[in-house]
C-alpha cells in the first residue's frame, strides 16, 4: 500500500484537480502550485537550569502579492511539510476573499502546555528575531498572525520584538496582526474566524436548492450542529450558530467530547471546563471517548475546529452530517472527501470558510499603516448628517421619533460596526462568487473544486498581468 499523501501534496491534489479544468500554460500553474521560499531554522532556548533547541519553521507561498500573510502556530505536530500546506492554503484563501496579500504560514514545534508563560515569552520573541534576521517579517514583506497554539498575548511580543529592532519605523505596527487592541490591533479580530465561519455557513444554508438536495430546510434555525475543538475558532463559531438558532449536540476537545441530543449551552460548557479542567461530565450530557466518536454524532452540520486530518478513509464512513463546516485548516483528507461526496455530502471548505481571520487582519493591517482607528474622522459628521435628516422627515410628516428610534437612526458606525460588516460583505461575496463557479460549470462537482478553481483564475490573472507568462 502506497503512504498516505502528506498535507501539503492533498492541498496540491486539490489545486490539480481544478488546474485540471484549465488551460493555462503548466509552467504558469507550476509556479503558483510550489511554495516560493521556505526558512527552516533551530534556536536555543534556557530552560530547567540547561538548554533546549527549538525548531521553527516559516513558508512564504506566493509572492505574486506582497506581503505575504499567514498565522504562526505553536504545536507538537508542527512541520514543514504543514507549514507549507498552511501557507499554500492561505494564498488561496486571500485570492478568494479578495484580501491582497500572497499567502504564508509560520510555526514552532512545542506543546505549549509544557512551557511556563516566560519560556513562551523567549521563544516568540527568538523566533521573531530569526524571522528578522531573513527579511521573513514586515509590514510590506511578511505580516504574521494568530493560527493553532498562538493568540493576542504573542502577537504583542512580536511587535515588540519587531520594534526594538527597528526603533522609529513608522509601519511598525502593521509587522503583525491579531494583536490586542491597546498595541495596535482591531476590534473584532479575536472573533474573525468563528464570526466569518457562521456568516459563511449562514450563507450556505440560505441556498434553497442546495438544501432541498440535502434534505434540509433554508436557514440556521434548528440545524443541529457539533464542534470539534473550543479554541479561538471552535468557540466562537459555536457561540455565533448558537446565537442564529443552531442546536449544539456535541462539543468535543482533547481530552473527550460531551453529548445531548436536546442541545448544549455553550457558556455553561465552557464554564464547567474551566471550573474542573475538562469539558467531560458536564452535568446532564454523555461522556464520549474517545474524542474523535464526536464526528460520528448524528447532525445537521459536522464542524471541525481543531487540526487537520481530522475526518479521514477511516472514520468517513460513519459520519452522518450532512453539511462538513472547515473552520479548521485541512481537517478532511483526500479519501474522506471522496467518501462524503459520493454520499451527497456539502463540504464547505476551508479556504473559504475560515477566511474571516484574515479578512480582519487585512482591516487592521490598512489601519496600523494609516494610524487611524475606522469610524474616527466620519462618525460625528455622519450623526450629525443623520440627525438633520430625522428632523426634516419630523418637520415634513409631523410625526415625532421616539428619544430611541431617533438614536438608532442616527448613531454613526464605530471600528467594530465597520469591521463587522466589512465581514460580513466579504464572506457573503466570496460564497456567491464560489457558488457561482460551482453551479456555472458543470464539470464541477463540489465546492472545494469550485473554491480552488476561483482562487487560481484570481492568482494567474495577476501573474499574467504582471507579464511574467506572456
Ligand atoms: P486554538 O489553539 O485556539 O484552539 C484549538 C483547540 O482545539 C484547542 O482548544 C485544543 O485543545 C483543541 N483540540 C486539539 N486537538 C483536538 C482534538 N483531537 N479534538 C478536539 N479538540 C482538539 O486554535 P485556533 O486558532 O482555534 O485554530 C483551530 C483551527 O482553525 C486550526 O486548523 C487553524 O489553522 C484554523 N484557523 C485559525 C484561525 C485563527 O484566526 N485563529 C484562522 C483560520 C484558520
Amino acid at each position: 500500500m502506497s503512504p498516505a499523501p502528506s498535507f501539503f501534496e492533498t492541498v496540491n491534489s486539490y489545486f490539480d484537480k481544478a488546474a485540471a479544468l484549465t488551460d493555462y500554460p503548466p509552467g504558469l500553474l507550476e509556479q503558483i502550485k510550489v511554495c516560493d521560499s521556505v526558512y527552516a531554522f533551530q534556536f536555543p532556548i534556557r530552560r530547567q537550569g540547561g538548554y533546549e533547541v527549538i525548531s521553527g519553521w516559516r513558508a512564504q507561498h506566493s509572492h505574486h502579492r506582497l506581503p505575504v500573510k499567514g498565522g504562526i502556530r505553536f504545536a507538537p505536530t508542527v512541520d514543514e511539510d504543514e507549514i507549507k500546506a498552511l501557507s499554500a492554503l492561505m494564498t488561496y484563501k486571500c485570492a478568494i476573499v479578495d484580501v491582497p496579500f500572497g499567502g504564508a504560514k509560520g510555526g514552532v514545534r512545542i506543546d505549549t502546555k509544557q512551557y511556563s508563560v516566560q519560556e513562551l515569552e523567549q521563544i516568540t520573541r527568538r523566533y521573531t528575531a530569526e524571522l528578522i534576521k531573513k527579511n521573513f517579517i514586515g509590514a510590506g514583506l511578511d505580516v504574521p498572525a494568530p493560527d493553532y497554539g498562538t493568540g493576542p498575548r504573542e502577537m504583542a511580543w512580536i511587535y515588540d520584538t519587531y520594534s526594538a529592532f527597528y526603533p522609529g519605523a513608522i509601519d511598525a505596527m502593521a509587522c503583525v496582526t491579531g494583536k490586542p487592541v491597546t498595541q495596535g490591533g482591531i476590534r473584532g479580530r479575536v472573533e474573525a474566524t468563528g464570526r466569518g465561519v457562521y456568516f459563511g455557513l449562514r450563507e450556505a444554508c440560505d441556498q434553497a436548492e442546495d438544501m432541498k438536495a440535502l434534505g434540509l430546510s433554508t436557514g440556521l434555525t434548528g440545524k443541529t450542529i457539533v464542534v470539534q475543538g473550543l479554541g479561538n475558532v471552535g468557540y466562537n463559531t459555536a457561540r455565533f450558530c448558537q446565537e442564529a438558532g443552531c442546536v449544539i449536540v456535541a462539543l468535543s476537545e482533547r481530552e473527550g467530547a460531551v453529548y445531548r441530543r436536546q442541545g448544549l449551552e455553550l457558556d455553561a460548557v465552557v464554564k464547567h471546563q474551566k471550573q474542573t479542567g475538562s469539558i467531560l461530565n458536564f452535568p446532564g450530557a454523555t461522556n464520549l471517548t474517545p474524542t474523535n466518536l464526536a464526528l460520528e454524532v448524528e447532525c445537521d452540520i459536522l464542524i471541525p475546529a481543531a487540526l487537520e486530518n481530522q475526518i479521514t478513509g477511516e472514520n468517513a464512513p460513519r459520519i452522518k452530517a450532512k453539511i462538513v463546516a472547515e473552520a479548521a485548516n485541512g481537517p478532511t483528507t483526500a479519501d474522506a472527501e471522496k467518501i462524503l461526496l459520493d454520499r451527497g455530502v456539502l463540504i464547505i471548505p476551508d479556504i473559504f470558510l475560515n477566511a474571516g481571520g484574515v479578512t480582519v487582519s487585512y482591516f487592521e493591517w490598512i489601519k496600523n499603516l494609516s494610524h487611524v482607528r475606522f469610524g474616527r474622522v466620519a462618525k460625528r459628521f455622519e450623526e450629525a448628517s443623520y440627525d438633520r435628516m430625522v428632523s426634516a422627515i419630523e418637520k415634513a410628516t409631523g410625526r415625532g421619533f421616539s428619544s430611541e428610534e431617533r438614536h438608532a437612526i442616527v448613531r454613526g458606525a464605530d471600528e467594530i460596526d465597520l469591521v463587522n460588516s466589512g465581514l460580513e460583505e466579504t464572506m457573503i461575496t466570496a460564497y456567491r462568487q464560489v457558488h457561482e463557479q460551482w453551479k456555472g460549470d458543470s464539470r464541477i462537482q463540489d465546492l472545494r473544486t469550485a473554491a480552488f478553481l476561483t482562487a487560481l483564475h484570481k492568482v494567474a490573472t495577476t501573474y499574467l498581468e504582471l507579464g511574467i507568462f506572456p
